[in-house]
């Protein structure tokens, strides 16, 4: 099961695509393959099956958007199979790595993480990942983790922008931050873009439902 959000980007994994459990997983093809986020790990069978039937190939690149193992647990097990680099933050690479109980938030989920490598450690403010036929940019949003990053890039159907755990929530014991969460999001409205991939609520389309979605969220957490 996958659907096509546009031209060489898909929804592989989440939900009924893969488990509730999982994070919405998705794929872009840039000439080289790159994957947000790859869910809790029991499931990455059927995200790799998806994958395929996207017509895509393994992954080259696997962006991590943060430390939550709803994001992260697969990722050995991509690694294992396909030999692709990790890239996330270097705010939440330590935690990724030794795949921390609290910071991952695995202890939550009654899971255990394998240990791993992040290869690729984001710095600073954000950073463009050059691909055979395209540009993934990355931007450092710090609020819900201190390392979370938001990714973006150009379609022939607009500016599509993955921003994964927009919309929180917040724990001390994840280290959250709701004031430079706060900042975080304004960055997000500023890019104004046409499609919003969420980690968890879904596809939002056209700008004004994008900055809608956003602008919920800062109400919401006021
Ligand atoms: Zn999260």
């Amino acid at each position: 099961m996958h659907e096509r959000i546009a031209d060489g980007i898909f929804q592989v994994g989440g939900g009924a695509f893969s488990s509730p459990s999982d994070c919405l997983v998705y794929a872009l093809d840039l000439g080289e393959v790159v994957l947000v986020d790859c869910g809790c790990g029991p499931s990455w069978p059927r995200i790799g099956k998806n994958m395929l039937e996207a017509g895509l190939g393994d992954p080259h690149t696997l962006v991590l958007t943060h430390a939550h193992v709803d994001h992260i647990g697969a990722a050995p097990a991509v690694v294992r199979e396909t030999g692709c680099r990790v890239a996330a933050h270097e705010l939440d690479a330590d935690a990724i790595e030794s795949g921390d109980e609290r910071l991952t938030a695995a202890g939550w989920y009654g899971l255990t993480l394998e240990t791993m490598s992040v290869d690729h450690r984001m710095q600073g403010e954000g950073e463009v990942l050059e691909f055979p036929s395209g540009s993934l940019h990355l931007l450092h949003t710090p609020g819900h983790t201190p390392g979370s990053i938001a990714a973006w890039t150009e379609t022939e159907q607009g500016r599509v922008l993955f921003g994964q755990d927009v919309h929180g929530p917040f724990s001390p014991s994840f280290g959250s931050d709701v004031d430079a969460w706060r900042t975080s999001m304004a960055r997000l409205l500023d890019l104004e873009a046409e499609i919003l991939c969420e980690g968890h609520y879904g596809v939002f389309r056209g700008k004004q439902r994008v900055r809608t979605f956003i602008e919920e969220q800062l109400d919401i957490n006021r």
